[in-house]
């Protein structure tokens, strides 16, 4: 596939092969951007974005609209397109598609609800001869760097609020999953998008990164993605806004009146989406000990239930890890944890990229998979006696996406809900529930900022004041 520059889909000598990481064949190839292509990419964003804040909200919505439309009737081509670039098997990258239909029509709605205030001049003395308000204005050229692990949905959540606000976008897209981004925004043209409202750069992070990041023509930078590049990037970004929903060690609590089965059905499910590759899959697993022996044999029943291997077989629960090479450093941080008194329930092994989802307890408190964020098939159960203890235990670790409590006292669900420390808190489901309108993101290393489509609109707009004096009134 191509890259979008200045209107004209364009390839270049220099490739980036796309494989599929289960039988590591070449799917595609994307062109390997330089840095006069970042240079086009800045400029006709400018002169897009001289375009899309004058669009009516209308034609945004009309155009998002249509490109929900198009992507809904070809639900199955672009849950294929997820399915074979990364991880995601057939039934979770339909599962995607279908909610990117929902994140650009959300989009679509919020484009209408851009709001603004009258403002009370008069409540100091001053301002009784004057009169005025506060409208949302397209903040100007966003640029949107989006991970591989949801490489459609992820990328709908920049460019749908971004289009809707009425801004023009620079997308770069992971290098490893860049075909249904680049699917994507072919919907967006196909829609009606104005030339120059969006383009597409595809290279490495690590070279385009920094004049991209840096530049002042961009004026907000919505980024997804792991903790060190978010760092990196603040550190280049200079005066402009930044986003970043980065990463977590997502906890959950199971209270000894838990529905055990719901919880257990629903942690597995939450420990091995995606192979373990998603940013609010569980972690930590903190169980009351009256039901930990109960819920671990559950648990790791369910989880030797799981069929593992062919991303594309219907019957396929969870699929390889993005690469090898994540799918050996993930066996190296077990490794570890087991050198250090850890012990694997189930699991622990691995063909090629293929890691076997993974339990563990007796985790010590100084190994990787408990303190760093795995994001892979493994989790972790520990027994927990008591209520504030076990928030603490939660809160301990420097992220604060969302977390999660099973429990039917709804005291214990009020005290969960306000002492733990993140963006959001699930009750009677695990960390892995997101709905795309909901405001996400999170604390501590987490994130800044919230994405969700009405919260990112706002993010994506600036207020401005018009006041009127009218000495004669
Ligand atoms: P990553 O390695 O940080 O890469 C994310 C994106 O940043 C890619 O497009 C990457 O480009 C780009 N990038 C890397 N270095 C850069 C630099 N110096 N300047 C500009 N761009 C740069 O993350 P990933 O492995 O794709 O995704 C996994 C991480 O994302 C996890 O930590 C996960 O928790 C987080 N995540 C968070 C959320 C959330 O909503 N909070 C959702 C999903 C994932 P290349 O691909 O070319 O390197």
């Amino acid at each position: 596939m191509k890259m979008l520059l200045n209107g004209q889909w364009v390839d270049r000598e220099e490739k980036i092969e796309v494989t599929d990481p289960y039988d590591n064949s070449v799917i595609d190839t994307v062109p390997s951007a330089s840095l006069d292509d970042v240079e086009t990419a800045l400029a006709s964003a400018v002169k897009g974005f001289e375009t899309t804040r004058r669009m009516t909200v209308y034609d945004r919505a009309q155009i998002l609209y249509k490109t929900a439309e198009i992507i809904s009737d070809r639900l199955d081509e672009f849950a294929i397109t997820i399915a074979r670039e990364g991880s995601k098997t057939i039934r979770e990258a339909r599962k995607e598609a279908s909610r990117c239909v929902n994140t650009i029509t959300c989009s679509a709605e919020e484009s209408k609800r851009i709001l603004g205030e009258t403002i009370p001049w008069d409540s100091f003395p001053g301002g009784e001869k004057r009169r005025g308000y506060y409208y949302r204005f397209p903040i100007g050229v966003v640029l949107a760097i989006t991970p591989f692990n949801d490489p459609l949905n992820l990328v709908a959540h920049k460019l749908g609020p971004a289009i809707a606000a009425g801004n023009s976008v620079i997308l770069k897209p992971a290098s490893v999953t860049p075909l249904s981004a680049i699917k994507l925004v072919e919907a967006m043209l196909e829609a009606g998008l104005p030339e120059n409202a969006i383009q597409v750069i595809t290279g490495i992070g690590s070279k385009i990164g920094d004049p991209l990041v840096s530049d002042e023509r961009v004026r907000m930078i919505s980024f997804t993605g792991g903790v060190e590049a978010g760092k990196h990037i603040a550190s280049k970004a200079g005066i402009k806004k930044i986003g970043m929903e980065l990463g977590s060690d997502s906890p959950v609590i199971v209270w000894k009146d838990a529905d055990l089965a719901l919880a257990v059905e629903s942690c597995v499910s939450g420990s091995f989406w995606a192979a373990g590759q998603n940013c609010i899959g569980v972690q930590r697993l903190l169980i009351h000990r009256d039901i930990y022996d109960e819920f671990k044999t559950h648990f790791v029943e369910l989880t030797n239930k799981y069929k593992i291997g062919d991303k594309m077989k219907e019957e396929t629960d969870m699929g390889p890890m993005i690469t090898e090479a994540e799918a050996k450093r993930v066996e190296s941080w077990v490794n570890e944890a087991v050198s250090k008194g850890a012990k694997v329930l189930t699991g622990g092994t691995r063909t090629g990229a293929l890691y076997a989802p993974t339990v563990l307890e007796h985790v010590p408190p100084d190994a990787a998979v408990h303190c760093e964020e795995v994001f892979g098939p493994t989790v972790n159960l520990y027994p927990v006696d008591d209520l504030d203890k076990a928030i603490a235990e939660a809160n301990s670790l420097p992220y604060g996406l969302l977390a999660a409590i099973f429990t039917s006292n709804v005291d214990v669900a009020f005290k969960a809900a306000y002492e733990l420390d993140c963006g959001g808190v699930m009750i009677n489901d695990s960390t892995d529930y997101r709905l795309d309108s909901m405001p996400f993101g999170g604390v501590k290393y987490s994130g800044l900022g919230r994405e969700g489509l009405k919260f990112s609109l706002q993010e994506m707009t600036e207020p401005k004041v018009v006041c009127f004096n009218l000495p004669n009134m």
